[in-house]
């Protein structure tokens, strides 16, 4: 049986891009879940070896981005059961917002190994971004761009001790 991960943060930081990063063109999507989200997929992933179940999840889109509504953590909650790490991604280039903190903190209270993954760290725009991202408390933060493909090796180091 392979491990889970799930994919976790606030609208419009690249969680999709990851996982379309990750799972690549050739292998198959299954899409809604029944019961857990209308928007969440799942795919094979694969970095230098190492292989997992990812998943996608949009549980804070179309929501006040300063509010965290129980319907959608309710959903989020519900992916993380079973999942064995969360990759929890910020956007380096945005900085923290008031939304990635409350994520952060539930995320802190939930009984799953998080690895913090700042998005959109290609160039050097990103670098305060990600050193306020330590101030979430999570760990060290992994820079990468799901975008441009940089990094992703690196998710290996963050994921493979703790799946
Ligand atoms: P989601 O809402 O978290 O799933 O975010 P998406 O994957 O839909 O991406 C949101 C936006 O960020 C899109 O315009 C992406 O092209 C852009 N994006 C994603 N990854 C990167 C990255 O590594 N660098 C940059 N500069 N933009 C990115
Ligand atoms: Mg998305």
């Amino acid at each position: 049986e392979k491990p889970t991960v799930i994919i976790i943060g606030r609208p419009n930081v690249g969680k999709s891009t990851l996982f379309n990063r990750l799972v690549g063109k050739k292998l198959a999507l299954v899409d809604d879940q029944p019961g857990v989200t209308r928007d969440r997929r799942m795919g094979d992933a694969e970095i230098a070896g190492l292989e997992f179940t990812i998943v996608d999840t949009a549980g804070w889109e179309d929501e006040d981005p300063d509010s965290l509504p129980g319907r959608m953590r309710k959903q989020t909650e519900v992916s993380l059961e079973g999942a064995d790490a969360a990759l929890f991604v910020v956007d380096a280039r945005a900085g923290l917002t008031p939304l990635d903190e409350e994520i952060g903190r539930w995320l802190r209270g939930q009984d799953v190994p998080v690895v913090l993954v700042c998005n959109k760290a290609e160039g050097k725009a990103a670098e305060p971004g990600i050193l306020e991202s330590y101030s979430l408390g999570l760990g060290e933060p992994l820079g990468i761009s799901a975008e441009h493909g940089e990094g992703i090796a690196d998710l290996f180091t963050g994921l493979w001790p703790i799946i």
